[in-house]
């Protein structure tokens, strides 16, 4: 049996750190489940103790097999706050959340929080075509070029290739041999929440679509400073998001193993999969259309 935490709250997470279970409650109960040392990797299952074995690191407040991500107890606050709180645990407290490899890290819940992330991600882009058709029909024009229709809807297919693609590359680069299958297992599941950054495009859409209006009303000066603010805000969510991946794999691999081969897996195949979604893809139908135009 396992011992439950005191809170399950991840709100109240520092005050679970400052209140280890009882001497005595401690020694009677076992850890049933393979939970791991966050120091030091050790699997911690049966320890009756509140210290690592292998480390003396005081393991009080990870006993508890039962996640403290606050998607995975959606029943209890909501489905949306769940989400923000989510948000918030990995992007402010990515060390609670890398925590998280621990225990065990259900992984179609993961994919889950993923599908509502990419989204949220792709939505604003969606959104800002939209507006920028019916507001501003010359520059929708100007946008799309001969291709007309057919591409813009290759730019937004390409667009949400990328972003499928590129954030699913992490899910499966973060391996190492030295590492016990469970916890590469747990690493690589925690990477699905890592794109939770990408949640807040909107905040770009939003800026961008801002640009639009004050274009309508002649004010050029703003609607350039509005759609370079846009692009700021997706490039620094874009970065948070990869700091955040980043961290799960240094803490996967923990101690003093070298990182750098799987970061620059990442980078290799993220980029090659970006370029191959968002350059290779357009250049084919472009190509095509070129092809097929010139034979009408
Ligand atoms: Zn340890």
């Amino acid at each position: 049996m396992t011992v439950e935490l005191p809170e399950t709250n991840v709100a109240t997470d520092e005050k679970v750190k400052s209140a280890p279970a009882p001497p005595d409650q401690a020694r009677a109960d076992q850890i049933a489940e393979d939970v791991y040392c966050p120091a030091c990797a050790y699997n911690l299952r049966t320890l009756t103790s509140n210290h690592c074995p292998e480390c003396g690191l005081d393991i009080a407040f990870i006993r508890s097999a039962e996640s403290h991500l606050p998607w995975m107890h959606r029943d209890k606050v909501g489905p949306v706050r769940a989400y923000l709180m989510t948000v918030w645990m990995v992007v402010f407290r990515t060390k609670h959340f890398c925590l998280e490899m621990s225990r065990p890290v259900d992984e179609v819940e993961a994919r889950r929080f993923r599908r509502v992330t990419i989204t949220l991600a792709f939505a604003p882009f969606l959104l800002f075509t939209l507006v920028l058709r019916f507001l501003r029909p010359d520059a929708f024009d100007a946008f799309v070029g001969f291709g007309g229709y057919t591409f813009a809807v290759a730019a937004h297919a390409a667009i949400l290739a990328a972003i499928l693609t590129v954030t699913v590359v992490p899910y499966y680069v973060i391996r190492h041999p030295d590492i016990a299958l469970d916890r590469q297992r747990r690493a690589a599941a925690l990477t699905l929440y890592c794109p939770a950054p990408l949640s807040l495009t909107g905040v770009a859409g939003a800026l961008a679509i801002a640009g639009i209006a004050c274009a309508n009303v002649r004010n050029r000066d703003w609607d350039l400073a509005l759609y370079t603010a846009a692009v700021g805000v997706f490039l620094i969510l874009a970065a948070v998001t990869i700091f955040d991946v980043q961290r799960v794999i240094r803490w996967m691999l923990g101690g003093a193993r070298r990182s750098w081969p799987i970061i620059l897996r990442l980078y290799c195949f993220g980029g090659f999969a970006a370029f191959l979604c968002l350059v290779g893809f357009p250049a084919a139908v472009a190509f095509v259309m070129i092809v097929v135009h010139s034979l009408s």
